[in-house]
């Protein structure tokens, strides 16, 4: 059996691919923060990303709907503020996400989908994290007008959350998810009147968290209308290029 172990940890550093190597060889926790508006692809990307980097995925929003199914009193409490398309209030979101991370015990770092959404969670953030971290916000910008669409048409598994599209990544078997043979349902947020609220208050309270990481020097914005293959192969590379800085 350590045999076996050996031959396949040696195996694991052929197969690692070189931005993983490059994450391996950092002494400080690597935080990406996936930011943009609702539908802009950062749920799709994040889950791509978890594996090209293997690095662990959080999204705020799958913990809320995981509540939510669940039934738990924070679930009770998030869903009156997601059905109406508003944000859950910022201490109820920084308590739930330190508590997931500070369960998980994650040690060379995390991917964060929709969060932070607010310029107060980011500077909570940056509290919690202290100085001995690589921060790189990836902003995923698209005008409003085709995110709509995107939207209005977007399915999700039920058991393991992976988000389809019916017009631009539709799952192999109508209403299947392709990773895990769960059903595939529509969010109760994700119908046109609660989007345009939601992109109302993505304008009014997340768009600032842009120039917070602006003035940090951390932030890279990408092109989310292209293709999901070029849109992740520009994330990539933005990170690839961070790490492959000499260090300071
Ligand atoms: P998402 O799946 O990221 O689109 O999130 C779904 C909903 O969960 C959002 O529209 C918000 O109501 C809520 N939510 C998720 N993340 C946050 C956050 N960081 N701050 C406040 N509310 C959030």
């Amino acid at each position: 059996m350590k045999f076996i172990l050996m031959v396949l940890s040696i195996m694991g550093l052929f197969f690692t691919n070189p931005i993983q190597g490059k994450i391996q060889d950092q002494d400080k926790l690597l935080v990406i923060i996936l930011m943009g508006p609702p539908g802009c692809g950062k749920g799709t990307q994040s889950v791509e990303l978890s594996k090209e980097l293997n690095l662990p995925h959080i999204s705020t929003g799958d913990l809320f709907r995981e509540n939510m199914q669940k039934q738990t009193e924070l679930g009770k409490l998030a869903k009156t503020f997601i059905d109406k398309g508003n944000l859950v209030p910022d201490q109820v979101v920084v308590d739930m996400l330190f508590d997931h991370i500070k369960k998980q015990g994650y040690t060379k770092g995390y991917i964060l989908d929709g969060f932070p959404r607010t310029v107060s969670q980011a500077e909570t953030l940056d509290k919690r994290l202290g100085n001995d971290v690589i921060k790189i916000a990836i902003n995923l910008s698209i005008a409003d007008d085709l995110l709509i669409e995107r939207i209005t048409g977007r399915l999700m598994c039920k058991d393991c959350g992976t988000p389809f599209n019916k017009t631009f990544s539709p799952p192999a078997k109508a209403n299947i998810c392709d990773k895990c043979q769960g059903a595939l349902y529509q969010r109760d947020d994700d119908t046109k009147e609660v989007m345009v609220k939601r992109l109302s208050v993505y304008h009014n309270q997340t768009a600032p968290v842009i120039d917070f990481y602006k003035n940090e020097k951390v932030y890279y914005d990408v092109d989310a209308k292209k293709s999901k293959k070029e849109v992740f192969d520009s994330i990539v590379k933005t990170i690839d290029e961070v790490l492959s800085k000499p260090k300071a």
